[in-house]
C-alpha cells in the first residue's frame, strides 16, 4: 500500500507524463507514476496516445522532441486532465 502523499492524482500525473514517456524522469517519481498507471484506465489510454504522438515526432526528426512540442503535449494533456 502507498501513502496518501506519495499517492498520484490524475492531473499530476498527467504532468509527469511528457517527462515519462521522454525518458527523462526520476524512478522514484517513475515508479509512482507506474503505480498510478495500473489503476487507471483513462491516464493508461493517455499513455499510449501521447508516447505515440512522440515515437512519430522522433521517427521523423531522429532526434529529441522539440521542446515546443512537448510543451503543447504537455498542456494539451493537462487540458485533457480537467474534469
Ligand atoms: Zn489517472
Amino acid at each position: 500500500m502507498v501513502d496518501a502523499e506519495d499517492s498520484m492524482e490524475c492531473p499530476e500525473c498527467m504532468d509527469l507524463l511528457a517527462d515519462y514517456v521522454d525518458g527523462s524522469l526520476p524512478r522514484h517519481q517513475a515508479e509512482l507514476l507506474e503505480w498510478h498507471l495500473e489503476g487507471c484506465g483513462p491516464c493508461v489510454a493517455f499513455v499510449k496516445t501521447y508516447k505515440g504522438t512522440v515515437d512519430a515526432a522522433k521517427r521523423l526528426r531522429e532526434t529529441t522532441l522539440p521542446p515546443e512540442l512537448k510543451e503543447k503535449l504537455r498542456a494539451f494533456l493537462k487540458r485533457s486532465a480537467q474534469p
